[in-house]
């Protein structure tokens, strides 16, 4: 009698886009911000799209986001071929799938922690209970139990922050996705983002952020560059760094 285990990884593709271009048309000049694009992404990667500044992030954020379609090629997202949908049709994708996160943090400000957290839960058709439980167990996850009843100008920005990445995971979402995420907070502070990210990572979340900033692009296990509208590279970052370890040589250096 034989017994085997075998471990499996399943790969799951979550955003799979072919050829994806997005041109715009301003009276007589043609900007092709993507001219062909075919990238994916697997469930529970963690992949930074670097670039400088022109070279096509929002764009292509945009339209993985569901925010904008692409002119031409093919997008898919969890299963959902989106290349062709509606605007309705996407603002319904997009709340299901995807969770932003910005850099300007974009809370309600005369709302508690708790209510930012529980508003897209809302749209979901949840009770005000269940929105409440969901909405504190998300706060928890992210730290920021205790406080669940400050508004936002009574936190600091990496609280904000974290109120704004719960808010972004309330939902389950496929993706989060996160648009120079650190680029308002002090280096101290990115640290302690770039650890939630990290631990959110652990737990199976798939990370997608954009960013023009080398240092931050590392988190990363994945860095996808872009230039002119193309994909210049795709590697994988077999050394990702520990934001651990960063704060703590950032304590120690801020001691002396
Ligand atoms: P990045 O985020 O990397 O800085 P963008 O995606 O914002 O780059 O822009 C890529 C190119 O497309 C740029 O040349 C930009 O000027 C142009 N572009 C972006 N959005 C629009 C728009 N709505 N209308 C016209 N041109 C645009
Ligand atoms: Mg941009």
């Amino acid at each position: 009698m034989y017994s085997c285990t075998y471990s499996f990884k399943l790969l799951m593709k979550i955003i799979e886009t072919t050829n994806i271009s997005k041109r715009y048309i301003m009276g007589s000049e043609i900007i092709d911000a993507l001219k062909s694009v075919t990238i994916s992404v697997d469930k529970g990667e963690y992949v930074a799209f670097m670039g400088p500044s022109g070279s096509g992030k929002s764009t292509l954020m945009n339209i993985i986001g569901c925010l904008d379609s692409p002119t031409g090629g093919r997008y898919v997202l969890n299963n959902n071929d989106v290349s062709s949908m509606s605007e309705n049709e996407l603002a319904e994708v997009r709340n299901k799938e995807i969770g932003f996160v910005f850099q300007t943090f974009n809370l309600l400000p005369r709302q508690s922690a708790l209510e930012n957290v529980a508003l897209p839960l809302i749209y979901a058709g949840y009770t005000k209970s269940q929105r409440t439980e969901k909405a504190m167990q998300t706060l928890k996850n992210v730290g920021l139990e205790n406080r669940a009843h400050h508004k936002p100008n009574e936190l600091s920005g990496g609280q904000r922050q974290r109120v704004a990445i719960a808010r972004a995971l309330v939902n389950d979402p496929s993706i989060l996705l996160a648009d120079e995420p650190t680029g308002n907070l002090d280096t101290r502070t990115s640290y302690e983002i770039m650890e939630l990210f990290d631990q959110l990572y652990s737990k199976g979340n798939t990370i997608v952020m954009v960013t023009h900033e080398e240092d931050i692009a590392k988190y990363a296990h994945r860095i996808v560059r872009l230039r002119d509208g193309l994909v210049e590279s795709d590697k994988i970052n077999a050394t990702p760094t520990n934001p651990r370890e960063m704060a703590k040589m950032f304590a120690e250096k801020t001691k002396e």
